[in-house]
């Protein structure tokens, strides 16, 4: 039996489509080029935080489709079905409808004209568990080892992508930098 959209989806996501920050529930062998990045980054005496791995599939499905309804982009009935969310888009007229899926987007604090054009994305190397999104921070200079061994010298620099040898060392352990996005790295670079 599906259940009719609104705020109750924002609550169910919560319990049953949670994000994760644990590096234990990225994709293999991303998951372990990644875990030793990490650890030759800690080993050389850099912090690192790490703020999100994997991304629930059901929550991005949630995401992408009430935003989309909300802002009238699509009709009710139009949104894709996915299987484990049993949620009814179409509550029979379109006004009720798009208010039921505005609970959704305003619970979520989706971004929205003038801060996004564009609905949050269905796919995304987060939600497959091949991408991280990290703060790593230092001061003045660190050694870190590459996956070969041998050793950079790494100067901290704001923006890792502004950084040469850290981009490098990344590379060396099958992870890569998304040169548009701070935090975010991955297993292509996307
Ligand atoms: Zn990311």
């Amino acid at each position: 039996m599906r259940i009719n959209s609104g705020i109750y989806w924002v609550s169910w996501a919560n319990i049953n489509a949670k994000n994760s920050k644990s590096l234990d529930d990225l994709a293999s062998p991303f998951k372990e080029n990644v875990t030793e990045f990490i650890n030759a980054l800690k080993d050389a005496g850099a912090s690192v935080r790490i703020n999100a791995t994997r991304r629930s599939q059901k929550r991005a499905y949630l995401f992408h489709w009430s935003w989309l309804i909300a802002l009238g982009k699509i009709k009710p009935s139009q949104a894709a079905l996915e299987t484990g969310v049993d949620i009814n888009w179409n509550l029979g007229d379109d006004s009720s409808s798009v208010q039921a899926a505005k609970e959704i987007v305003n619970g979520f604090g989706l971004a929205v004209p003038p801060h996004s054009n564009v609905a949050p994305s269905l796919h995304s190397n987060h939600i497959i568990g091949k991408a991280i999104d990290m703060d790593i921070t230092w001061t003045g200079t660190v050694n870190v080892a590459k996956k070969d061994g041998t050793k950079l010298n790494v100067h901290y620099t704001n923006n890792a992508r502004n950084n040469p040898e850290l981009l490098l060392i990344g590379e060396s352990y099958g992870v890569y930098k998304l040169k548009t996005d701070k935090p975010h790295w991955s297993y292509d670079g996307r």
